[in-house]
């Protein structure tokens, strides 16, 4: 058997698609299950912007995810060039051998001629199929349409008697009937190729022997089928794989509804969570990172291993219940004949869950440097390889425990790095549990005076401190804890209360709680 060879074909768009990247994924996996290539081609034929900004981002994505391939931009290989506007003459070459074995033709019908043929075809409820009065053209006509600059583009001349068979590893048999499609264009007047056949050249003469796409081109299937037995070449195994919808739809994923992905409820928290972290570390909103797009992950700090767990669940899976794999579980395991028909749906709790497992598995000093970068760029720590700095971003996670999912989670402790006189309160938190609490004052003015003596300043000497001191008061632990956790961190909610205070140490403690009382009373007067 051959070797397998897969391949992904993005157009530069100056991102990388979520959904492509499942497909991309899956292409990768194919080829490593079976020990093959994975091929990178740039599909760039109708591109006029700048390419290589166009398609950093799609690199970027791949080497992020550790997606390597074998052939392609940065690496080469022995079937380039891998970029199709570089390909011309190749697409040149198939062209005028279809042309010289009568397999394509020079198609000098106007527009105008074409939408009275369609019409016709209309009117007497026909299916439209071109007139080919091109074919009947003499030399001498032909000539005379050159030398008038009229426009000719090339056309595949479509065997109607045949029955086009394509047996889909995803979709099993399909059958199109040639005799019901009109002759494609494979060359535009301009001379530049249309992607059926740019996409057919490479593929045969990349020897790729499954072509595993999204679903939106098995329409563009038949005729690449056709273009294929034209120029004498074998067939790839097809497999087109359902698209990725959005979230609780069944319509496809795409950049053009982000307006209507902000509104549903699905989505929501990950629109919120761009908007507080990406201003705090230097993206604005305007870059335009939204959850479509893979650098969206990147960037707030996904784990590539939760990002490709998801991804390969994405209609495809391992069995009927095994949800958490690894990329090594993955590929040993990967086979066409387990990817579904049916379109699937990209689920923001459920990529939360797997980032929230993968995140578990990494060891302290690794969360440790997935999440500072997020506090250097917040301007909240300076030097995160300061040894004491480093211990205390240590402490903060380990007191997080499961609240720490995604790295840029880490900003909603910020009160563990902000300067005391900086740390802003929560009003509704210190209204409820401070101003508006009878004694919560007085208290915090008497555990603060046993704080400032404490001499075990740790979690299990603040522990027996904080249990001696509602015992002698004869209170319960409830009416100090909450006015105790407003003042020292400004939040209603946090890590637990001994490690909190142990981790903001003495001096910062007896301050914040100095500045909350203050607060309360000048608010008072
Ligand atoms: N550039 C095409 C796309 O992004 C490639 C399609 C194909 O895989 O044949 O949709």
């Amino acid at each position: 058997m051959s070797t397998v060879r897969t391949r992904f074909a993005p157009s530069p768009t100056g991102y990388m698609h979520i959904g492509g990247m499942r497909t991309a994924l899956f292409n990768w996996l194919w080829a490593r299950h079976n020990g093959g290539q994975f091929i990178l081609r740039i599909d760039d034929t109708d591109q006029e912007r700048n390419i290589a900004a166009a398609l950093d981002p799609i690199l970027q994505a791949f080497k992020w995810l550790g997606l390597n391939w074998d052939e392609g931009p940065e690496v080469g290989g022995d079937f380039g060039p891998y970029f199709q506007s570089e390909r011309n003459d190749l697409y040149r070459a198939a062209v005028d051998q279809l042309l010289a074995d009568g397999k394509a033709y020079y198609c000098y019908d106007t527009p105008e001629q074409i939408q009275a043929d369609r019409e016709a075809a209309q009117s007497e409820k026909r299916n439209y199929l071109n007139i080919r009065r091109s074919l009947e053209l003499t030399a001498s006509q032909k000539e005379q349409f050159a030398a008038e600059g009229r426009p000719a583009v090339v056309r595949l001349l479509v065997p109607r008697d045949q029955k086009i068979q394509i047996d889909d590893a995803v979709r099993g048999h399909v059958e199109f009937d040639a005799g019901l499609m009109p002759d494609p264009v494979i060359l535009r007047a301009n001379g530049t190729p249309l992607y059926n056949l740019a996409t057919v050249v490479d593929d045969a003469q990349m020897q790729i022997t499954h072509v595993i796409r999204a679903e939106e081109h098995l329409s563009n299937t038949p005729v690449q089928v056709l273009i294929y037995q034209a120029l004498g070449y074998e067939l790839p195994q097809f497999a087109h794989i359902p698209f990725v919808a959005a979230p609780g739809g069944k319509e496809k994923l795409s950049k053009r509804k982000l307006d209507k992905y902000r509104k549903s409820p699905q989505f929501k928290k990950m629109f919120d969570k761009a908007d507080s972290v990406f201003p705090r570390i230097g993206l604005a909103n305007a870059e335009g990172l939204d959850p479509v797009m893979v650098e969206y992950y990147e960037k707030i700090g996904y784990l590539p291993e939760a990002i490709l767990n998801a991804l390969a669940r994405l209609g495809w899976s391992l069995d009927d219940k095994t949800e958490i794999m690894s990329l090594d579980t993955i590929v040993e395991n990967f086979t066409l004949d387990r990817v579904v028909k049916a379109a699937a749906g990209l689920d923001p709790d459920k990529l939360l869950s797997f980032q929230s497992h993968w995140m578990n598995q990494l060891s302290l000093d690794e969360k440790v440097a997935m999440c500072s970068p997020y506090l250097v760029k917040a301007g909240l720590v300076q030097d995160a390889d300061d040894e004491t700095t480093k211990q205390k971003i240590g402490q903060v996670i380990a007191g997080m425990e499961d609240r720490l999912k995604i790295a840029s989670d880490i900003l909603d402790f910020d009160e563990f790095f902000v300067a005391d006189d900086q740390m802003e309160y929560d009003s509704k938190a210190f209204k409820k549990r401070i101003q508006n609490s009878d004694q919560a004052v007085e208290l915090l003015g008497k555990i603060k005076n046993q704080l400032a003596a404490a001499e075990d300043f740790n979690a299990d000497g603040l522990d027996k401190l904080l249990h001696d001191f509602v015992e002698a008061e004869g209170i319960g632990m409830g009416q100090i804890i909450h006015a105790l956790r407003v003042a020292v961190s400004g939040k209603a909610t946090g890590i637990g209360m001994f490690d909190c205070l142990s981790i903001l140490g003495k001096e910062s403690c007896v301050r914040r709680i100095d500045r909350a009382m203050a607060l309360a009373q000048s608010d008072e007067n």
